[in-house]
């Protein structure tokens, strides 16, 4: 099944009359989107009695809700005090993917610093596999759990496409998160067509297998950019950035994928979510 939801609340979500997050599961699954995130980018700020109550409204109404995880983590830096902390960040992650009945921990691994990009590749491994060492020997409930590595968008984070996949491929735990609104910026512009998208798809059952990437995690939503990369995420009325969504919805159902698909338009996040829902339906009747 392929789920389709917002990243956060989107302007039309408190315009109908809802308050708090809780109403979202329900609001969400009258318009037919069965996906929700929860970006916890600039910290944790939910409650446990909260997150619980969402859980339950999300498992009441059959929306998979999503965790970002904040955007400090970074486990390129060389200091080890930064890594504890990186790690508590993703082990805070998945306690809150349990209150919330969710599967997906979406993180941002890294920056690359300083270093040279062998080096931060190969510390960010280090560290992603002492991560999961550590989760796995805490008391910490895994199960159907997946930690969910971004393609980033800047050519000064760690995350391209090939990165991403060669870090999935180290540990049955890590699924990608591929968002494609960062891979058109550090590709000037190329996810516009079929072809573009069956090659990362294509690489991608080469290097993790069938199961990883049916049920890929996925980030869409129209970028500005510039040499270095993202400048900003805009809502699906641009005209000037891409990337486009039909190649992808096209490429998704030949392939017959799978994926949880939040959109992060920047302020239409639902409505643009349900055009997807509605470009990707109509394609499927043909
Ligand atoms: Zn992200
Ligand atoms: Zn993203």
């Amino acid at each position: 099944m392929v789920r389709f939801g917002p990243s956060g609340n989107s302007k039309i979500f408190y315009d109908e009359g809802n308050k708090t997050s809780i109403q979202a599961p329900q609001w969400l699954k009258s318009k037919g989107l069965l996906a929700y995130e929860y970006s916890f980018g600039r910290g944790y700020n939910m409650s446990k009695e909260t997150a619980l109550k969402l859980g339950e409204e999300a498992e009441k109404n059959g929306v998979e809700v999503s965790v970002h995880a904040p955007f400090y983590i970074n486990l390129a830096n060389p200091s080890d005090e930064m890594f504890e902390k990186s790690y508590m960040y993703i082990k805070a992650g998945i306690d809150y993917l349990n209150l919330l009945n969710g599967k997906h921990l979406v993180v941002h691994l890294a920056t690359q610093g300083k270093m040279q990009r062998c080096d931060a590749l190969n510390l960010t491994k280090t560290r992603l596999l002492e991560t999961l060492k550590r989760l796995r020997d805490s008391n910490i409930n895994l199960d159907n759990k997946y930690i969910c590595p971004e393609t980033m968008g800047k050519f000064s984070q760690i995350g391209s496409a090939e990165e991403i996949l060669d870090f999935c491929a180290m540990d049955d735990l890590l699924i990608p998160t591929f968002d494609f609104g960062h891979l058109n910026c550090l590709t000037g512009g190329r996810f516009n067509n079929v072809e573009a998208y069956r090659e990362i798809f294509d690489k991608s059952f080469e290097k993790i297998g069938e199961f990883k990437t049916k049920n890929c995690h996925i980030h869409f939503s129209k970028i500005e950019y510039s040499a270095k990369g993202e400048i900003r995420h805009l809502d699906f009325d641009d005209e000037i950035f891409g990337p486009e969504f039909e190649p992808l919805a096209q490429t998704i159902i030949d392939y017959k994928l799978e994926p949880t698909i939040i959109c992060e338009s920047a302020n239409f996040m639902a409505e643009d979510a349900l055009k997807m829902l509605n470009i990707y339906e109509n394609l499927k009747k043909h």
